[in-house]
């Protein structure tokens, strides 16, 4: 459905507030509190029944609703600020990207299979896609000259159902095109744009949709158009849905098919960026286009690898996309020739053995054709060069030349508003501008603690609220009786432990020694409540039975009351958690955690870290900010490992995180608690930010880059 006639859907709009409508389709309010308060304060119900979607509501409001708002001098001044706001926003020329490269004008060009950029568009998985999302916010707050590609999914990611036995179902459903703020992209001469991608007897054709991020574009491939089969209009229904054979086409339709939209669309990037390996096909598209005009193979090849840049986000050797020769045979038959080379040349661009066969591995592919490669955190950076050093022949662990850049996380997006203002009031009116820089938050440290622990405490407070409608939902939905309250509660030390149940990150390693851990959680004088959330992937039947484990820990006699599980882990819960809790918990095995995100979103919000000393958190712990479990120490006896870091971890709950949080004053105040939770936003809130990482992209890939 196109926009126009998506538009003509609208409840009809009082002229004195039709700006809401721009509001609605710019994403810009996603990161902005005060526009989406907007819509909640004209009708709360709604507003939480179509899950906080802006095109949607304006859709399903009532006009009374929305007359009423129109009278309402409060609301208007509120609204008024809003759009001044986003006009001075999107108007901005001072920008530091315009700042500090007044003259560059080359364009990037950022792929990603998924974008996680509110709640309301399930087209992420995990900390990949927020990541990505994160990426075009930031970009747009810095305001790069940078274009975004990936798929929109219109079935999305599962929404995640625990049945009776804690068991995991998945559910799908289809959004509607006319709730989603996308347009038909057009090309310059003003015709929508679609593309054909060739499949296995036949062609594939995708609508491409532009979705307005801030001052960013992101154009998102749809395959559900005339005339695809029905089979090939399913092809980019779901996020990570099908098998392998699926996974190769979809791949394909976005990497050669991302390609052709820009192309149609008349855009030129001098960088092309592959955030993993799903979108890398897009490098033998541009090689194809080379060799169409008479460039020789090799040195297209050269040409090509001197605009890539490609990050790679997995040290878990099953998470780096692989594909058997046969598919590849399938697929790709008419490319090799169309790149003037044998089918034997064409499998050795990308050939890795696995313990199964031969291989053709995204990451290989993606690692040959780009000029410059990143992990994710340094300890990743160190592990990946040892994971690809068979690629680089003569070259010594160090000389791989794979570098890291640490991930970040945007920070309005994360930021409670509760501590935005304190911030506000603490660091001084641009505070934002400058939040890269460690001493923009120094004044945070003689702040005062009672103002700060009280901030703290009333999220905590919109946390408790947050759980017990969740399971008061469930409950209802089950059949099961009322939840008998107070079991979950604001007094309570509370952890949170939230993410994708991958094996890896052992959501179950606190239950090593399950008495122990009840004698912590119920100690009289300390009490520590735990809140779990996390979706694990359809087909991975361990995560469900980690999820399971969990689950029914939380319904045994000691735990029962002190452990939540909390259904549908997405940016909403995820919100709630790393605004709401008291520390965060993470426990991967190391070194699997590329860099994790959470614990930084966590940090920001003044909630310190008792994480294993991985991914990102080697690189922020300094003996203030939060706790360390375990050791720098390498394993080989996986099950010694599991054991020496539950050990350790009920030894700090019990002689450090407690003692510190129930160290109170008269007043109620542990200044101990205080102290570590204000250094972990001045540590963190700098160092881990997208502003941090964004620049450094710019900086040390993009512009380098651009300029070979
Ligand atoms: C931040 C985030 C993640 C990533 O967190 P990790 O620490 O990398 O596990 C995953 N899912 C959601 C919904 C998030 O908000």
């Amino acid at each position: 459905m196109s926009a126009t006639s998506a538009d003509l859907l609208f409840t009809p709009i009082p002229a004195r507030i039709n700006r809401l409508r721009d509001i609605a389709y710019n994403y810009w309010w996603a990161w902005n509190p005060n526009a989406t308060d907007l819509f909640n304060r004209i009708d709360p119900q709604l507003w939480e029944s179509i899950y906080h979607n802006p095109v949607q509501f304006l859709r399903n409001v009532r006009q009374r609703n929305l007359i009423a708002a129109a009278n309402n001098s409060t609301w208007l001044a509120d609204y008024d600020a809003v759009v001044i706001a986003f006009d001075a926003y999107m108007n901005r020329k001072d920008t530091w990207f315009k700042r500090t490269y007044p003259t560059e004008k080359s364009t990037i060009a950022y792929f990603s299979a998924e974008f996680g950029l509110h709640e309301s568009l399930p087209i992420y998985s995990g900390g990949l896609g927020i990541l990505a999302g994160d990426h075009i916010k930031e970009a747009s707050d810095l305001d790069l000259p940078l274009v975004a590609v990936g798929f929109i999914y219109p079935q999305g990611y599962f929404r995640q159902r625990l049945d009776h036995s804690g068991w995991q179902e998945a559910l799908y459903s289809k959004m509607s095109f006319a709730d989603i703020p996308a347009r038909p992209a057009l090309t310059p001469d003003g015709n929508e744009v679609v593309v054909d991608v060739e499949l296995p007897g036949r062609t594939i054709y995708a609508k491409v949709y532009h979705l307005q991020i801030g001052r960013m574009s992101l154009y998102l491939l749809d395959t559900d158009i005339h005339p695809n089969s029905p089979a090939d209009r399913d092809l980019s229904a779901r996020l990570y849905g099908g098998d392998h054979e699926l996974r190769v086409a979809q791949e394909l339709v976005l990497g050669v098919g991302g390609v052709r939209a820009l192309r149609q669309m008349g855009i030129a990037p001098a960088v092309w960026h592959m955030n993993e390996g799903h979108s890398a096909f897009l490098v033998l598209e541009l090689a194809r286009e080379y060799v169409a005009q008479g460039v020789p193979f090799m040195q297209a090849f050269d040409m090509v690898r001197d605009q890539a840049v490609f990050t790679t986000h997995t040290p878990v050797p099953a998470g780096n996309d692989a594909f058997s020769l046969d598919l590849i045979d399938k697929y790709f038959a008419k490319f090799w020739d169309q790149l003037g080379i044998s089918r034997d040349a064409f499998m050795n661009i990308a050939m890795q053995q696995q313990s199964w066969g031969p291989s053709f591995a995204m990451t290989v592919l993606a690692l040959r054709l780009s000029e410059m490669h990143n992990g994710v955190s340094k300890l990743h950076g160190q592990v990946a060069r040892s994971m690809w050093q068979w690629l680089y022949p003569g070259k010594s662990n160090d000389e791989v030349p794979i570098t890291s850049v640490t991930n970040g996380i945007h920070t309005s997006s994360w930021l409670a508003p509760t501590m935005r203002n304190l911030f506000d009031r603490t660091l001084g009116a641009d505070w934002y501008e400058h939040l890269d820089n460690p001493a923009t938050w120094q004044a945070l440290k003689s702040s005062d603690d009672g103002e700060f622990w009280q901030a703290r405490l009333s999220l905590k407070r919109t946390l408790v609220e947050f759980v017990r409608e969740r399971l008061a939902q469930r409950h209802t939905r089950l059949g099961f009786p009322p939840v008998a309250w107070p079991m979950f509660d604001d007094t309570i030390l509370t952890i949170g432990f939230a993410r994708r149940f991958a094996t890896y990150k052992r959501a179950t390693l606190l239950f090593k020694d399950a008495d122990r851990l009840k004698a912590i959680l119920n100690n009289p004088a300390r009490p520590i409540q735990m809140v779990f959330a996390g979706k694990a992937h359809p087909a991975d039947e361990p995560g469900k039975h980690f999820i399971q484990d969990v689950y029914r820990r939380s319904q045994e006699p000691g735990f029962a009351g002190r452990i939540i599980f909390l259904e549908e882990y997405d940016m909403c819960v995820a919100r709630a958690l790393v605004q709401g809790v008291d520390v965060w918990l993470n426990t991967p095995r190391r070194p699997y955690e590329a860099s994790g995100t959470s614990g930084q979103k966590a940090s920001l919000n003044g909630i310190p870290n008792l994480s294993i000393l991985d991914g990102w958190w080697p690189e922020a712990y300094d003996g203030t900010n939060g706790w360390a479990i375990g050791t720098e120490q390498e394993y080989d006896n996986l099950d010694a490992q599991d054991w020496d870091d539950a050990q350790h971890l009920y030894q700090l709950l019990e002689t450090e995180v407690a003692p510190a949080y129930y160290d109170r004053d008269a007043s109620g105040v542990s200044a101990r608690w205080v102290a570590i939770a204000k250094a972990a936003i001045m540590t963190c809130a700098p160092k881990f930010s997208t502003q941090r990482m964004l620049k450094e992209y710019v900086n040390r890939l993009y512009l380098p880059v651009a300029k070979s």
